[in-house]
């Protein structure tokens, strides 16, 4: 069967089964899971760990994808393929049982952030998620204050994920192979008390409007927002940049 690779669904297939083999392990698939990939493309990922767990879930938005995945894949376990916009699927719908779910794929790089996004909305019922992405995204989401890449994206999965970059991979590892290198990151959705925050929508617009300017300072870019006196109550200079406060700071002045 024949797919041409689409650019505008970000598709870049891998072939390296060296690369795959690693992947796999780092996700370490057991018989009880209930997986669910995004974009399984041509399956390279899909069958191992089909064979691994023996039934999952899948979403793909290329519907020319959707016969050469089923058929790749019907010797190796019960596959459910959702033919579906990732950023429109309702992710916690899949849990119908006491597991929560452990996503995986290789995002497409044009909607990895929005993506992320929309998964923190369904963080409730996912034990982790290992994904690629291009190597300076991940740079970006795991960064810590004070680094030239600590931002918004950073603040918002940080508070409620430990976030780990696992490994890079180059882009020879890909057909057709994409012009940036790729990482592999971990994320695990914070059980914790110390997680929670009040009002999430408050703490969303805070961090947005912390970083809307990075060169400003916390005074300026949050105008509106909390007044100076009551950054400088909670022991944060008003005259600092928003890269150089920690999650917890972010928490703190969100719950003011
Ligand atoms: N997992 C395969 C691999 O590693 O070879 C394919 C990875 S390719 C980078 C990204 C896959 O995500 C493609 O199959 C693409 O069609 C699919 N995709 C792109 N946008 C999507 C969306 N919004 N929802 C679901 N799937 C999407």
């Amino acid at each position: 069967m024949n797919h041409r690779a689409r650019k505008r669904f970000g598709q870049n297939f891998l072939h390296d089964p060296i690369v795959i083999r690693k992947i796999v392990q780092a996700i370490d698939p057991q018989p009880d899971d209930h997986l669910v990939e995004i974009g399984p493309g041509q399956a390279a990922l899909t069958i191992p760990l089909l064979r691994a767990v023996g039934r999952m879930d899948a979403i793909e938005i290329d519907r020319d994808l959707i016969p050469i995945v089923q058929e790749r894949c019907a010797p190796y376990g019960e596959l459910s393929l959702h033919n579906v916009d990732a950023l429109k699927f309702d992710f916690a719908a899949l849990k119908t049982d006491e597991r929560s779910l452990r996503l995986v794929g290789n995002l497409p790089y044009n909607i990895s952030t929005p993506i992320l996004f929309h998964l923190l909305e369904s963080r409730r019922v996912i034990t982790d998620m290992h994904f690629m992405l291009q190597k300076e995204v991940v740079e970006r989401m795991a960064a810590a204050p004070g680094s030239r890449t600590y931002g918004r994206l950073s603040v918002m999965l940080q508070a409620w994920c430990e976030v780990t970059r696992l490994f890079d991979i180059e882009p020879g590892a890909f057909k057709p192979a994409p012009k940036v290198d790729s990482s592999i990151v971990r994320l695990v959705p914070r059980r914790d008390e110390t997680v929670t925050i009040a009002d999430p929508e408050r703490f969303a617009a805070l961090v947005r409007a912390a970083f809307a300017q990075r060169r400003k300072t916390l005074r300026n870019n949050l105008k509106g927002l909390v007044e100076a006196s009551r950054i400088e109550a909670l022991g944060i200079d008003p005259g600092c940049r928003a890269e150089t406060l920690g999650v917890a700071d972010f928490k703190r002045l969100a719950a003011i």
